[in-house]
């Protein structure tokens, strides 16, 4: 039975697969794949926007061409990938069996996670604090994403850190 919770909680980690090196997102030969995002992505992409323009106190920030969709991520366990191809391009995939077994909030995070890779150029950050028998992920980076009942508690402390390295706010609002 302990086995049985294990395998299932381990299934229902979502992971954002990149290999190592120095930018913590695949590089690839080639060109990106997609010239616009698939629309069931762009209210995600709508508001990383406007969140960005409030914590960067920049109300012009755009995401800018990276598109976002469906597509192979080259490993069964990754399901959301930053690429960066050897022309300059980037784009964001997203496994697709992954998105339709998920809930919303999950899927913000995890395309905030990606262009946390892609526009903001930030790398994982594996910081996790336990308090009795919690553990709180630091950050939307860390290559696990948080659960959504921590992010959700915390979703404006999440975005200071995600957009300015900022773990203060997370600090005191679970009180650790
Ligand atoms: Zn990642």
């Amino acid at each position: 039975m302990r086995i049985l919770t294990l395998l299932i909680f381990m299934l229902t980690m979502a992971s954002c697969g990149v290999q190592v090196n120095s930018n913590h997102a695949q590089y690839l030969e080639g060109t990106k794949q997609y010239a616009v995002s698939a629309s069931v992505f762009e209210p995600y992409i709508t508001s990383f926007e406007k969140n960005a323009a409030q914590n960067l106190n920049e109300s012009d920030f755009e995401v800018g061409d990276i598109p976002i969709n469906f597509g192979d991520t080259t490993n069964e366990d990754y399901d959301g990938v930053c690429n960066t191809y050897s022309d300059g391009t980037k784009e964001i995939l997203i496994k697709k069996s992954w998105w339709e077994s998920t809930d919303d909030i999950q899927k913000e995070i995890m395309i905030y996670h990606e262009l946390g890779h892609c526009r903001l150029g930030r790398d994982h950050d594996d910081e996790r604090r336990v308090v009795g028998t919690h553990t709180y992920k630091m950050s939307v980076m860390n290559p696990v994403i948080p659960s959504s009942s921590d992010y959700v508690s915390q979703k404006n402390a999440y975005l200071t850190e995600l957009y300015l390295y900022d773990k203060s706010a997370l600090t005191s609002g679970f009180g650790i």
